[in-house]
């Protein structure tokens, strides 16, 4: 069984619609694919009607961006009842920060002189539910400035550079129990990538898991194999779940191929076990995992 467990689609900063990326993973031989846009849901039901059509299996998920002393991290929340209102306010305050803060970036760009409209990052976001800093980097990317995603958080975007402007987002701490809350089971993402293994610590993790976090993503491009090997010592030690997951973002990311990272079917089903406790625990309707 090959399973990934984290994707984005157009609905935020991937570059292929929901139905093809799920073609493209069945094509690259993904028996499992979870489609985890940032703070939407909003590419599930084309997602699940192209998984139905090509006899492949799906999670439907989130990513969802919390901050931890001024630090981005970030939790995938897996079969969430989409209803539940208190995730959805959270998901749309955190849509409309990010939003807001598209014109204080071209602010800051134009300052450098690099002149771009809010017209010109839209233009690139297609059915995206919020317009993030891929977008305004695929806009750079569209007026010659740069060559790619990476080339303009290098040289702009990233936390430290000229046009960084931050954004709200929740703790980590309240949104794991908001996706409790709506019956999902909340993983944490790559922990110990650049930014977050700063605040990430194995204090903080087991603080997580106290308050209900069912997982950790332990096999992701960011971790090397150091790192991935202490993260499966604390995940053991914790009783958390491991899963493995590609980060695939289309072409808007490079190294992060469908399948380049997986989880186990073991690890799987405990993922499933944890995310069904939740649900029946907070009587929400909770979507159900499509295995054909
Ligand atoms: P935002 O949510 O608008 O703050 O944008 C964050 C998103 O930008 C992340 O989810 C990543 O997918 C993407 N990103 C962050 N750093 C880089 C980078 N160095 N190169 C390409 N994409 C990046
Ligand atoms: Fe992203
Ligand atoms: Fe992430
Ligand atoms: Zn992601």
């Amino acid at each position: 069984m090959r399973i990934d467990l984290h994707t984005h689609s157009r609905c935020s900063d991937g570059t292929d619609s929901p139905g093809v990326l799920v073609d493209h993973a069945a094509a690259a031989g993904i028996d499992v694919l979870a489609l985890t846009d940032h703070d939407t849901f909003a590419g599930w039901d084309e997602a699940r009607a192209e998984a139905e059509r090509r006899r492949i299996g799906l999670v439907v998920g989130a990513e969802v961006s919390c901050r931890l002393a001024a630090t981005s991290v970030h939790m995938l929340a897996y079969l969430p009842d989409p209803g539940e209102p208190e995730l959805q306010a959270m998901l749309e305050r955190v849509r409309e920060g990010r939003n807001a803060r598209v014109p204080l970036i071209l602010e800051r760009l134009r300052a450098v002189g690099v002149v771009l409209d809010v017209a010109d990052v839209a233009a690139q976001s297609r059915e995206a539910t919020s317009l993030g800093r891929p977008h305004v980097a695929d806009a750079l990317v569209a007026a010659g400035h740069v060559a790619n995603r990476r080339e303009a958080f290098d040289r702009w975007l990233s936390e430290g550079k000229p046009a960084y402007i931050t954004r709200y987002a929740p703790e980590p701490a309240e949104v794991v129990t908001l996706i409790i809350a709506a019956g999902g089971a909340p993983v944490l993402a790559h922990p110990r990538g650049r930014a977050s293994r700063k605040v990430l610590s194995d204090d903080v993790i087991a603080s997580l898991a106290d308050a209900g976090l069912a997982g950790v993503e332990v096999d992701h491009h960011d971790h090397d194999d150091a790192v991935r090997r202490a993260l499966r010592g604390l995940a053991g030690d914790l009783d958390l779940v491991v899963t493995g997951s590609s980060d695939h973002h289309g072409t808007g990311k490079d190294g992060h191929e469908l399948g380049s990272c997986t989880t186990s079917e073991g690890e799987f089903l405990r993922l499933l076990d944890r995310a069904r406790v939740n649900a029946e625990r907070s009587g929400r309707v909770v979507p159900q995992p499509y295995l054909p």
